[in-house]
Parts: structure tokens; sequence; C-alpha cells
């Protein structure tokens, strides 16, 4: 899709004026046409009978039509399906779940055409017919007497049409072939006679298909209060509407839906509407079914359709006369599983429309929680579905942790009733304009429900880090894309991090440069212009461009689009570098290896947006909008410092030269508070970062370190820790251990202390702290394995406890998998016998984490009868059981000898297929971390004895790079790490 001109649009309504008064001076003709028409005897529609599947019927596939474009015509533009669907939850014969369906689309005729195209996929078809309903203009200039016309008019002007007495101009069209094309699936009409632009026509057709297992309409089989169950629902995101019902499946042929469900009357039907009309219908078996007809929908596109057939149980709420229910299996509807869902679906849609100051169009919203959903959640209008596990939430649960997740995942679901349902994207190339606003949106409706957690922090450990660490290299996608490009895949491949996360740093970014007063004002004028129709990036480039025209806060360098696009069309991360002596800044691709080469479709420039701070004072922000700059303003004097990126709203990496990091660091060791807590984060994440690829050494990331005994944040504390304890790009080495003990327990201590005091204490206190869920863990695990006495001491405290009373785990469900692991590692015989009589009564979650914690023990005969005991009682855990052990300095060593013995038995045991995770993860795992040639030797003589010569060679590739990166990069800092402790750990005392 080309860009649009800013005066396109005034144009085209120019056009629109001079196209209606056209079509009414043809009102007359076609009118005499019509009733021409109606008088002139048709050949049947009836292409097939019932019986006949139209893969039968010959495909001119070698003959060219416009079927061999990927995209549909959009000469015929749907206006109003009238949509049946009948779904059978019984097996037939040939063990199939069938449905048959009926649809009518009202469709208006923009371009003359003699040719029907519209998307259907593994459809039957049994009934087809075409026929004119009348001239679109007379229909307008019934509705415009008041001069009113809006989407939602439309689509009751269009449910009038539906009433056959309303059929004043029908007649017929001749249809001379229906064939389907598969390889773009399509279901072609081809006619005898042409649609006349300005026309509407009236497309019936009867189908029959079969409901699927994961996707389009699908069945899952469940229990429920132990009794067998069944449920059909719908997942028709991206393109799988065609899978349920022909149609136009393209996410901007917006049209309004009426839909009708026929099931079985024990069963509740949901739509994207309420529930008009219930009535009965007996099948020719004489059985009676109950059909439920749905209140038409507003103006919406094909996939956020959706449908559910269940026995469920819901609880409900009614927020500003939108009624909200939460669906479930009935079980965990009555544990009241339901409730956190219930209690926060209203808040937040309210929260929302606030803010944007859109009201939400619909009176219902249903949340269901289906047994099987092959995503998270899909955001279908007004019935949004879940899998089970994202929406449910059991009260008992102490950690934040699920709470947090299931409201993360509403909060997105919910941001989308606006950004992608109300206004959607023109084409999948753009799914970000849906994504990255519903993912960005999901912090505000997160942070709105907990007020305790801070948006860019949340934000920077949640999305930042990750999607920094992910947009380098090779596989770094642009977060629009080519329509050509999506062809060569398909539109599903849209669905990834980059649509979603980066999408959403993008818009944060924009929202902090434009001033979030400003974004929200733009985006709410944006939700509003745009309802019930779509939108390609420009659109909204050029939507708020006027916005930021009209004011004089905010000046930007060059115009949004232009701004913008530099991001949304290049792969990867900037990484900015800023001398301090100089005042130059430049910019560059940042790339973890120079083979990287993404510069095909990019020329690594981008317009970035710089704030910045000098000794602690934010001051005017700058924009970088070529490789390299001077700004007088950024050099400093002796005493002074400068940060960039302020709260991290940039996308894009720091570095500095040495004398700026250097006072950096002493800033830290002097008062860390000055720098923002987001900033601490992400200067300790960069400087890890830049040195592991060679951008800076790492005493400059581990001087960042040295104030870390007054850090109080446990966000900064897991940045440290993530990088330090890292297995990937381990710093720490036989060599250095006792140095990095005695300068990480030094500082580690206070904050330790400050926890085991909480957990000794009542560790309840801090259920509702989000970050101290999830992070705390790796606090106590860094503390303990650096043999810190007091966390050996509560480990064994915690667990003694448990052992005495065994009946429920005392340990906080967040510090169970260090303290059960280092009370393993430090107990002997009795504390490994117990927890492996608690695996054997555990659940599947808590089973996992004894698994890990049995392998934490250092007596040999242990672990080797752990081994032994895996290939024996828990096959199914024994290659991660294998995983732990070799975590396990000791067990390393027991689990090469190990499998050296016992390779043929494991082999007998997993077969060929399953024994194939063993030699490829298992052997170069061991290479990595192979302590000599020799034993490196010993790994390919074993695999030249034992593994087939089809796979070997494979495997020795897999298994010697991994030994090449691991020697190259020990080698490479083992010497830069040592002398850099022997400096900086001689003053640390513990
Ligand atoms: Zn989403």
């Amino acid at each position: 899709m080309g860009p649009k001109s800013s005066s396109g649009f005034y144009l085209s309504r120019t056009s629109a004026v001079l196209l209606t008064l056209l079509l009414a001076a043809l009102i007359l003709v076609v009118i005499i046409l019509g009733a021409l028409y109606a008088r002139t005897p048709q050949r049947s529609h009836h292409i097939c009978d019932t019986s006949t599947s139209l893969e039968n019927i010959a495909e001119p596939t070698d003959r060219p039509g416009i079927w061999n474009n990927l995209r549909l015509p959009h000469n015929l533009v749907p206006l109003h399906y009238d949509l049946e669907l009948w779904p059978r939850m019984e097996e037939d014969e040939e063990g199939n779940y069938p449905f048959s369906g009926q649809v009518n689309i009202t469709i208006s005729c923009v371009e003359d055409t003699d040719v029907v195209l519209l998307h259907s996929i593994q459809l039957n078809f049994s009934d087809v017919g075409l026929r004119l309903l009348g001239n679109k203009t007379i229909m307008y200039q019934s509705m415009e007497k008041d001069g009113k016309h809006n989407a939602l008019q439309e689509g009751r002007a269009y449910k009038r049409l539906q009433d056959p007495t309303y059929d004043i101009h029908g007649g017929n069209v001749s249809i001379n072939n229906v064939w389907t094309f598969e390889d773009h699936s399509y279901v072609v009409l081809e006619l005898n006679e042409r649609l006349v632009a300005g026309n509407l026509y009236l497309l019936e057709l009867n189908y029959t298909g079969f409901i699927r297992q994961n996707t389009a309409l699908f069945i899952t089989h469940y229990k429920d209060f132990n009794i067998d169950k069944a449920v059909v629902a719908s997942l028709l995101e991206p393109e799988y509407a065609r899978a349920v019902y022909p149609c136009f499946d393209e996410p901007a042929l917006k049209a309004t839906f009426k839909i009708r469900l026929v099931h079985n009357s024990s069963y509740v039907a949901l739509s994207n509407m309420p529930a008009v009309a219930v009535s009965e219908r007996e099948d020719i078996d004489g059985s009676i079914w109950t059909v439920t007809t749905f209140d038409t929908t507003p103006k919406m596109s094909t996939y956020i359709t959706a449908f559910v057939i269940c026995d469920f149980d819901y609880v409900n709420i009614t927020e500003r006369g939108n009624e909200i229910r939460v669906w479930a299996r009935k079980e965990v509807v009555q544990k009241g599983f339901a409730s956190l869902a219930l209690s926060i679906a209203g808040p937040l849609l309210s929260y929302m429309e606030d803010l944007f100051n859109v009201s939400y169009p619909l009176q219902k919203t249903d949340f269901v929680a289906l047994p099987d959903l092959d995503v998270e959640a899909m955001e279908n209008w007004g019935l949004i579905t879940f899998i089970e596990e994202a929406l449910i939430y059991d009260p008992r649960q102490k950690s934040s942790n699920s709470k947090f997740r299931t409201s993360l995942i509403v909060s997105h679901e919910i941001a989308h009733q606006w950004f992608g349902n109300l206004v959607t994207m023109k084409w999948w190339t753009d799914l970000w304009l849906n994504e990255g606003f519903a993912t960005y949106m999901e912090y505000f409706g997160i942070t709105f429900l907990d007020s305790k957690l801070e948006l860019n922090e949340l934000f920077t450990m949640h999305n930042l880090q990750p999607i920094f660490e992910r947009d380098v290299g090779a596989h770094a996608k642009t977060v629009s894309m080519k329509e050509e490009e999506l062809y060569e895949a398909d539109s599903s491949h849209m669905f990834n991090e980059f649509t979603y996360d980066k999408g959403s740093a993008l818009v944060r970014m924009l929202s902090s440069f434009l001033t979030e007063k400003l974004f929200i004002k733009g985006i709410s004028s944006y939700l509003k212009t745009f309802s019930f129709s779509n939108v390609d990036q420009d659109d909204l480039w050029n939507h708020l461009q006027m916005f930021i025209d009209h004011q004089d806060e905010v000046r930007l360098p060059t115009t949004l689009r232009h701004i913008m696009q530099s991001w949304t069309w290049q792969r990867g991360i900037p990484l900015l570098t800023l001398d301090t002596t100089t005042g130059e800044l430049a910019e560059e691709l940042f790339k973890t290896d120079n083979t990287d080469n993404i510069t095909s479709d990019s020329n690594h420039t981008w317009i970035v947006p710089v704030t910045w701070m000098k000794n602690g004072t934010k001051q005017i922000s700058l924009w970088l909008d070529s490789k390299s700059k001077v700004f007088p303003v950024l050099t400093t004097a002796a005493d002074e410092w400068i940060v960039l990126n302020i709260n991290v709203t940039g996308y894009y990496r720091t570095n500095y030269n040495k004398e700026n990091w250097n006072r950096l660091a002493k800033q830290l060791e002097a008062n860390p508070k000055v720098v923002p807590t987001v900033n601490r984060i992400q200067l300790i994440e960069d400087a890890f970062i830049l040195a592991r690829y060679g951008y800076t050494d790492h005493g400059t990331a581990l001087s960042l370190t040295k104030y870390l005994e007054k850090e109080e944040e446990i966000n900064v504390w897991y940045t440290v820790l993530k990088h330090v304890t890292s297995s990937d790009y381990p710093l720490i080495t036989y060599t250095n251990f006792p140095l990095f003990k005695k300068y990480i327990l030094k500082r580690i201590s206070p904050i330790y202390q400050r926890f085991a005091n909480s957990i000794r204490r009542n560790f309840d206190e801090a259920a509702d702290d989000y970050f101290i869920q999830v992070h705390i863990e790796l606090i106590l695990k860094t503390a303990c394995s650096f043999g810190l006495q007091d966390c050996l001491q509560l480990a064994h405290q915690l667990y003694a406890t448990w052992m005495k009373n065994c009946s429920g785990n005392v340990i906080p469900e967040s510090i169970r998998n260090p303290i059960c692991c280092y009370a393993i590692a430090n107990g002997g015989e009795k504390e490994w016998e117990f927890a492996w009589k608690m695996v054997n009564k555990s659940e599947e979650i808590e089973r996992d984490l004894l698994f890990y914690a049995l392998s934490c023990t250092k007596e040999p005969w242990l672990l080797h009868r752990y081994l032994e005991y895996s290939l024996e009682m828990y096959k199914s855990s024994a290659f991660t059981i294998f995983l732990d052990v070799i975590k396990n300095e000791i067990g390393r060593h027991i689990a090469w000898e190990f499998l050296k013995e016992n390779w043929q038995r494991i082999h007998d045991i997993f077969g060929p297929r399953d024994t194939v995770d063993f030699y490829t993860v298992l052997l170069p795992t061991f290479a990595s971390k192979a302590a000599s040639d020799l034993q490196f030797q010993e790994i390919q003589l074993f695999i030249n004895t034992t593994i087939n010569e089809n796979q070997r060679e494979r495997i020795l590739e897999q298994v010697e790079n991994k030994w090449r990166k691991s020697l190259g990069w020990t080698s490479k800092i083992n010497d830069e790490i040592l002398t850099w402790l022997q400096r900086n750990a001689d003053e640390a005392e513990i």
C-alpha cells in the first residue's frame, strides 16, 4: 500500500460528490434495467446438489484471472453478513465433527465485474445464489434525509435489506461456474453477466465443513467435576474466518454481522453481541435444537467474529450499562477462581473508556476461559476468549505472579477493544498498530490496577530488556512489513515479538517525545476519526501531525512520519555513543557479531529523540538525525557526568567515553539515587551487554557495581545478577571465584538481610509486591551459591520445618526453588530422601521444582541414584533431570560417566526418536563445560563410536561450535575480570 498524500482525503471527498451525482443520473436507467431483469427467466443457481463437493468441479487454474492475485480485488465490498452456523458436537461415522452453515452477504458493487471472488477454506458448497437487491444510491438517499450518516446507520439500513419484502428491484444474477482456487483459498463465481457499480447484491451460500482441533471452529473435550464435557469455540485471527464461513476475509473489508447459532438446548451459545431471540428447530431426524439469534454487530472485521457453544457457568456484573460475564468450567466458577477477572474487567473497561475518551460501543462483554486455546487470548469484540490458566486465578496462591499475569492479559485484550476492534489495521503488514498499542496500553492498565507498580520500571524490565536482546542479527524483523515480503511468509508471521514488544516500545517512545498529554489527545482523536474503519501507519502519523502542527510546546525536527518511519522500517537497535570531551554523539547499528548483515533494507540511520541529564538535572531534549553530530552542550567539566535516555523511553542502547563511565560509577558510589532507578537498571544492562560484545571492557561494567552495597532496588540487583551469574556467558571462573565471592557477598549482604528478615518474620507482607515475588529467587540463589552462611541457615531452617510438617509446604512459593536446592545441597541423605518422597506425592508444578532441588545434592552416590531412578521411574522427566544434574558441578561428572555406561539402555528405553534430545542437547552442554582438550576429545570419541553415521557429522559440528564458543569466551574474559577483581575486591572484607 502506497503512502497517502495529505490532500488525498479532500480530493476523494470531491470525487465522491461527483460520483454520487453521476450515480443519481443513472438511477432511472438502473431501475428500468432492474425491472426488465426481474421479468427475465433465470438459469438455475443450483450449481451442485448437496452430495457434490465443489472440489469435484473442474478448476480452470491454468486460465489466468483475478484469482491469481493474493489480495481480493475490492471491486465488491461486503456490507452485511447474515450468518447461521450449526455445529454438531457428536462424532459422525468417520470420526469427524461436521457443521453446516448458511450465509447471506449483502455486497456493494463499486466497480463492474463478472467474477465474484471470496475466501473459503475446506468448505463444501451445496447451494450458491446471487441476486440484485437494488441501487445503493437509493438506499443512501432514503437514509440521508436528515443529513446524518454513519456506520451504525448503514448497518441498520442493510438489516432492512435483509427483509425479503424490501427486494424492490431484485432479480437473480445468472452464475456460469463456481469453483475453488485452493492456492489462494478463494471460491470463484464466474457470472454470465456483469455486476454493475452502484448496485447492491445478495450472495447466498449454503455449505458444510468440519470442526477442527485448534483453530477456526474447534472442539475441545475436557472434564468438569470429573464429568466428560465438550465445548465448541472459534479462533479466527488471522485468516481462519474463511474456514468457518465464506467471506471477504481481509481486515479492511468490515461489515455488520447478524449471527445465529444452532445448538443443543443444554448448551449456551455466545457470540459478539447479546442474544436477542431464542427459538426451536426440528432436524430431519426429529431432534429438537435451539436457535440463538444475536443482535447485529457494529461494522467490524471478519477475524474478530466469534462463536462459543459451551456448558460453562458464569459470574457477572454490570459496569456503565455494559454487562460483563466471566465464563469458565462450572468447577472453576464454583471455587471462585473467576472472581479476579470479574473484579478487574469492569474498572479496566471504564478506565480505558475514560483514557481514550471514546465510548465502548457494545452492551455486553463476555470473557471466556477455554480449557484449550492455541494462543493465550483472543480479543474478539464482545467475546474475549482466553486459555483457562490465563484468565482464572486461585486466590489461595500467595504469590502475586499469576495475579499479575491475569491482570496483564485482561488489560491487553481490553485495550484491543479500541486498538484493533474499533480501529483496525488495513492489512496484516501493520499488525503492530493493533498489537503494539494493545501491548503498551496493557502497562497503563496494570499500573492503574496496582499503583505500586511503576510503569517505566515495569516496561524496562518486562519489555525493553528482552526485546533489546532479541532485536539483533539475522532473526531481527521490522515492525512494519512490506506487503511483498509478507506474501513470501504468511500473515501469521506478523505475530512476533517485534510487532508486540518493539511495537509497544516505539509507541512509548512516541508518547514520550510528544508528551503523554499530547499523545493521549492525539490518540483519542485518531480513535474517534477512524472508528469502525481501518488505518495504515501513515494515517496515524498524519493524524497526529495535525495535533503537533496546532501547538507550540513540542517541536519536532521533521515530520512525525519521517521520524517514525526510521524506526518502523528498520530492523535492529541503534547504539548511541557519546563522547563528553567533544560533545560528539554518534549512532550505529548495535551488533552482537561482525557477521550480522542486515544492511539490505536500511541505512542504519534513525532519527533519535535524545533526552538527557547532567549531574542529575534534566536538560532540554535533542534530536540526532544523522550518523554523527557534535552538540557543544554535551561536553562536561571535570566533575560533571551525563546520562542519556532518561527513564529509557528511547529505543536505543547507550555507550560513553571512559571518563563519563568512570564519573557515573563514582556518582553511584556517592549517591545512587541521583540517577533515576530505571537508568541505573539500564546503565548496568547496557554496560554488561556492551562488554560482552566488545564495545567496552568488563572493568567498565563491573565498576558500575561497586556501589551496590547502597542499592535497595531489587530490579537493579536482578539486572546485575542476571549478568554476573549467566551460564551462557559465565563471568565467574574457577580462578576468579574466591575474589568474586568476596566482592559480591560484601555488596549483596544488606539487601539479602532485608529479605531474609522479612522471610523469617512474615513473608506474606511481600505477597503483593510483584518485583519481589519474581526476583527474590535470584538474590537468594546468589547469596547461597557464594556460601553466605545466613542464607544456607535460612534454607536449612525452612526446609526442616517443612520436613516436620509435610502435609503442607510452608516455604513461600517464590523462594521454594533456592531454599529446597540449598537445603539439599548442604544436607545429607535425609533431606534428599524427603524431597524424593514428596515428588511422588506432588502435583506437576511442585514436582518439577523438586526434580531440580534433588539435582542440587553434592553426594556423588545420591546423584548417581537419582539418574538411575529417573530412568526407572520418571522416564518422561528423565531428560530434564539429566539437564539439571549437569548444572551441578559434581553432577556433571557423574552424569557424563552415567551416560557413557548407560547409552545403550537409554537408547532402548527412549527409542531412536526421543534419544535425539540426549545427544543434540546434552552432548553440546558437556562440550561447553569441558575443561580441557582431552575432555573434549573424549566427547568426540564417544560420538564417533555411538552415534550412527548420518547424524554424526551434525552432532560433531554442534559440539565443536559449543566448545569453541565457550573456549573463546572464557579465555577472553578470564584475565580481564581477574585483573579487575584483584584491584577492586581487595578492599572487600567479609
Ligand atoms: Zn494482542
